[in-house]
């Protein structure tokens, strides 16, 4: 079975091509087009491609589409990606501005440049979908909360990633497995002996999750993409009431506010200097009080979710760090958990300078709080998950 996973932002469109055969799973092909403008054009390109470099022999050699959309009105899970699919992404086009219309052409684009393959969708929102009702209700009047204003959750391929790998390297293979099926079977009954992680995804887009033997009972993103820890030029947590005033007071509109939180935002606004925390490391190093206030800002709000969830699972197995910063900058995840010793957390210095780009173990030996670096991997949840889609159909005849 060959399972293209598509991967889109608002002007570009990245894509991988996986093989599933009696077990064997592997990625043979990937590419990608930025500055898109014409969804249509660059996924014919993309087909095109790959029937020229032979691993499709023909479009009716392509199995399935999948897709990471972002959240959807009252819809969620991995499901056919068909008109509700899109009618979904449409009445939140405005909560997930970025990937909501492309991720509605691109399903619209699809149908047509390749009939055969069956179009499924993984939405990022999934993994939250056992979170306890009182992790995921806003204290907001009843008519907000009907309106869908909730925390939903964000990065969910990449959190249900490492739930699993994360248990796989814990050698917890009933928790791995649990993980692996939840989204077909529903995730059943917790084990006995719990497996509790804190998953931190520490990139341009920032999230931390409390897992519990691999379902999520929390997380800091909430009702948008813009909100928990500082993001790369996005706001993150912010007072509701901080918007009215600054309507009222700096001379601006909604739109405008909207504008501003989303693009001059997070790291970027506080420091000044960039939304790339390399850059900023860099000022920060040469002296500018304001680039280091902003990984100061950004360390806080990691170690502050990491603390609310141990509190909440009662205590924790393991730390991971994933994602652009998580997976290659010693620093930060130094500084997430200095002095955590008194708590069972102990880095091993050597490892954590060691570890970057790979997996690996950043913990001292003796440590009782595992730290783990775990490279992600969404487009291969989204694969299996699409996979696992249209082998239960077509079981369920
Ligand atoms: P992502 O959104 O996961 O691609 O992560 C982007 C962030 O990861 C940027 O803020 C970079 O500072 C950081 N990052 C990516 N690669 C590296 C690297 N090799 N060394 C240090 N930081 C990196």
């Amino acid at each position: 079975m060959k399972v293209l996973v598509s991967n889109l932002g608002s002007t570009s469109f990245k894509y991988r091509l996986f093989r599933f055969d009696d077990g064997v799973e592997e990625s043979i092909a990937d590419g990608g087009y930025e500055r898109v403008i014409d969804f249509g054009a660059v996924i014919e390109q993309c087909l095109e491609a790959l029937r020229e470099q032979g691993h499709l022999q023909s479009l009716e050699d392509l199995d399935a589409v999948g897709f990471k959309t972002v959240l959807g009105k009252d819809l969620s899970g991995c499901v056919e990606a068909d008109d509700r699919v899109i009618a979904a992404l449409e009445g939140f086009r405005d909560v997930a501005p970025a990937h909501n219309p492309a991720y509605a052409e691109a399903i619209r684009q699809f149908r047509r440049a390749a009939p055969g393959a069956r179009l499924v969708a993984l939405f990022e929102t999934s993994f939250y979908r056992w979170m306890p009702e009182a992790a995921g209700i806003y204290a907001v009047p009843r008519s907000w909360h009907d309106a869908g204003i909730r925390r939903y959750g964000f990065h969910g391929a990449s959190h249900k990633y490492i739930a699993e790998r994360s248990a796989e390297l814990l050698d917890r293979p009933d928790v791995a497995d649990r993980v692996r099926r939840m989204y077909v079977d529903g995730p059943g009954n917790p084990p006995e002996k719990p497996l509790r992680v804190v998953s931190c995804h520490l990139g341009g887009s920032s999230s931390v999750t409390g897992i519990a033997s691999g379902v999520a009972i929390g997380t800091s993103m909430g009702f948008s993409p813009q909100s928990g820890l500082p993001q790369n030029n996005r706001v993150g947590d912010l007072d509701a009431m901080a918007v009215p005033f600054a309507v009222k007071h700096l001379g601006i509109d909604v739109s405008e506010a909207e504008r501003q939180l989303s693009k001059e935002g997070g790291l970027a606004g506080i420091s000044g200097v960039s939304n790339d925390l390399r850059d900023i490391k860099a000022a920060a190093t040469g002296g500018d009080a304001r680039a280091a206030l902003a990984i100061d800002a950004f360390v806080h709000g990691i170690r502050q979710w990491a603390g609310g969830f141990l509190w909440q699972m009662g205590g924790c197995d393991a730390v991971v760090f994933t994602a652009g910063i998580g997976e290659n900058n010693p620093d930060i995840r130094e500084a997430v958990c200095r002095g955590m010793e008194g708590v069972g957390l102990r880095l091993d210095p050597h490892a954590n300078e060691e570890v970057r780009g790979g997996e690996g173990t950043i913990s001292a030996a003796d440590s009782p709080i595992s730290a783990l670096v775990i490279p992600t991997n969404e487009e291969l949840v989204v694969a299996r998950e699409t996979h696992r889609f249209l082998e239960q159909s077509r079981i369920a005849g």
